[in-house]
């Protein structure tokens, strides 16, 4: 199988607490991350700026986002871009660590207890050896703050239902000049002082 493209190896980084490396990563995502009607397409770049901090627990990670998600308006579906820009904090346990804790924490073998730290554990992100996959971490980011109805603009018309296209292509001469005689008074309102 290949390697994951999210997967980030951290051997330059000491496994000392208070040690820091940082990173500029552009990676080229072969499938699509989204949603359905808005997503990063194969071959886009998400750019990282990653941050690594060596943990007591383990490695703390520390993101910026960047990319470009494309879709359609949900409401006259013309292609529209997404610009995304997140951050995400990610911490991955060292697995011995992690291991040792709850042997510690077994040993009490009260039922409520083990389900508890089951919960726990499955919460949380783990290195494999040396690397950090900030595949979920990058996920979320760019998922959970998505339009889950995009627009191409917040007053987005729609489709016009006759004519079956966008509003806005509509001919000039079609549409209507609003010459509204309620404003007409204000023509000769005297706005300066
Ligand atoms: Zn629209």
């Amino acid at each position: 199988m290949a390697r994951s493209v999210f997967v980030f190896n951290t051997h330059d980084l000491p496994h000392r607490a208070g040690e820091m490396r940082e990173y500029e990563l552009d990676i080229e995502i072969s499938d699509p991350l989204g949603i359905d009607l808005l997503s990063v397409k194969p071959g886009e770049i998400i750019e990282i700026d990653l941050r690594i901090q060596s943990v007591e627990e383990g490695v703390l990670a520390t993101a910026r986002v960047v990319a470009t998600a494309s879709g359609e308006c949900t409401r006259c579906l013309k292609p529209i871009t997404w610009p995304i820009d997140e951050n995400f904090t990610e911490l991955y346990y060292y697995q011995s660590r992690v291991a040792k804790t709850n042997a510690k924490k077994g040993s009490k073998s009260k039922l409520t207890d083990e389900e508890d730290i089951d919960l726990e554990v499955d919460d949380l992100s783990f290195m494999i050896g040396d690397e950090i996959d900030l595949e979920p971490a990058i996920r979320d980011a760019i998922i959970l703050n998505m339009e889950v109805n995009p627009l191409c603009s917040e007053d987005c018309p729609g489709i016009d239902a006759k004519q079956g296209e966008n509003w806005s292509y509509v001919p000039a001469d079609q549409a209507q000049v609003s010459d509204d005689p309620r404003w007409s008074a204000l023509k000769n309102f005297p706005l300066k002082n």
